[in-house]
C-alpha cells in the first residue's frame, strides 16, 4: 500500500502558487485577492474559512473575510454578493455553505457572478464543466483530479466507482472522470443511497472514490486487491480519553482497506489538503482572467 500524500502535494502546489504571485509582482500586477463570506457561527464552517484565509496568506494572496451574524437577512447577504461582484479589487469570492435555514442557498449561489465563482457552484460553471469548457472546477473534485494527475494514476479505461452524488463532490467527480482527458476516460459508476447491492459495484472498482459522509463505511470485503482508494469523507467520531474527545476519519476503513489497496488517501492529510489549494488555483485563474476571457 502506498499513500497518496495530500499534505506533501499541497505544499508543492503552494510553492508553485507563491512563485506565480512573485512573477505577477515582477510584472507590476497585484496579488490575487480572495474574499470569503461567513454567515452565522457554525463551528465547522469557521474552521474551513479560517483555513482558506490562512492558505491565502501562505502563498502571498490577499484575502478578505466578511463575517456576518446568524440573523443576517437574505437581502443583506445578496447585497454583499452584489458588492463583491462589482468590486474590481476582488478576483474571486466564496459564500461559505451551509447558510442559516432562513436564507435560500440557491438564490445566493445564483447571485454570484460566474466570473468570480471560484467555488464553481454556479450552474454556469457546472454546465461548462459538464461540457468540458474552461470553468472553475469545484474545489474538492479539482483536488482529486490534481492528485491523480500528479501521482500519475492511470484512469483511462479503468472502472471507477464513485460513492455519493452530491453536487459538490460525487456528481462532478463522476463527470470529470468520465470526460475525455487525462485524468479521465474512465468507465464510471455513480452509487448513492438508493443503489442496490453496493458491494457488488465497489468490488469491481479499479479506483474507488468515497464521498458519502459515513465513518469507515467501506470495509475490506467491499474492494478488490490493488484498488486505488480516494477517500473524500471527513467525519468526526467520538474518541473518549483523547485530548480532543474525538478523532477524524474518512468514509473508508483505512486499516483494513489499506491492506488491499495499491494506493490510498489518508484522512486527515489526504483530499482535504488539496481542496483549499484548488480554491487558490481558481483564484489565481480568476486574477489572470483565464477562465472567462
Ligand atoms: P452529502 O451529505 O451532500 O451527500 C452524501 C451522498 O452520499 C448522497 O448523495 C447520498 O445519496 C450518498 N449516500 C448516503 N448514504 C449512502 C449509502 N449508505 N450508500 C451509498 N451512498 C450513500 O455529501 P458531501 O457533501 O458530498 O460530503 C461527503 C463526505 O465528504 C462528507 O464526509 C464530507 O465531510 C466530506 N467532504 C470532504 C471534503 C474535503 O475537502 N475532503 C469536501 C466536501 C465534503
Amino acid at each position: 500500500m502506498q499513500i497518496l500524500d495530500g499534505k506533501e502535494l499541497a505544499k508543492e502546489i503552494r510553492q508553485e502558487l507563491a512563485a506565480e504571485v512573485e512573477k505577477r509582482a515582477a510584472m507590476g500586477k497585484r496579488a490575487p485577492h480572495l474574499a470569503a463570506v461567513l454567515v452565522g457561527d457554525d463551528p465547522a464552517s469557521q474552521v474551513y474559512v479560517r483555513n482558506k484565509v490562512r492558505s491565502c496568506e501562505k502563498v502571498g494572496f490577499r484575502s478578505t473575510l466578511i463575517r456576518k451574524g446568524a440573523d443576517t437577512t437574505e437581502a443583506e447577504l445578496l447585497g454583499i454578493v452584489q458588492q463583491l461582484n462589482a468590486d474590481e479589487t476582488v478576483d474571486g469570492f466564496i459564500v461559505q455553505l451551509p447558510l442559516p435555514g432562513h436564507i435560500n442557498e440557491e438564490r445566493v449561489t445564483l447571485a454570484i457572478d460566474p466570473r468570480k465563482d471560484v467555488d464553481g457552484f454556479h450552474p454556469a460553471n457546472f454546465g461548462r464543466m459538464a461540457q468540458g469548457l474552461p470553468c472553475y472546477l469545484p474545489a474538492t473534485p479539482a483536488g482529486v483530479m490534481e492528485m491523480l494527475r500528479r501521482y500519475e494514476i492511470e484512469t483511462s479505461g479503468k472502472e471507477v466507482v464513485v460513492l455519493g452524488r452530491s453536487n459538490i463532490v460525487g456528481t462532478p467527480m463522476s463527470i470529470l472522470l468520465s470526460r475525455k482527458g487525462s485524468p479521465g476516460n474512465a468507465t464510471v459508476t455513480l452509487c448513492h443511497s438508493r443503489t442496490q447491492d453496493l458491494a457488488a459495484h465497489t468490488r469491481r472498482a479499479d479506483i474507488l472514490v468515497a464521498a458519502i459522509g459515513i465513518p469507515e463505511f467501506v470495509k475490506a470485503d467491499m474492494v478488490k486487491d490493488g484498488v486505488v482508494v480516494i477517500d473524500v469523507g471527513i467525519n468526526r467520531v467520538d474518541a473518549p480519553g483523547t485530548e480532543k474527545g474525538y478523532r477524524l476519519c474518512g468514509d473508508v476503513d483505512f486499516e483494513s482497506v489499506g491492506s488491499k489497496a495499491s494506493w490510498i488517501t489518508p484522512v486527515p492529510g489526504g483530499v482535504g489538503q488539496l481542496t483549499v489549494v484548488s480554491l487558490l488555483i481558481n483564484t489565481l485563474k480568476a486574477a489572470n482572467g483565464e477562465v472567462f476571457a
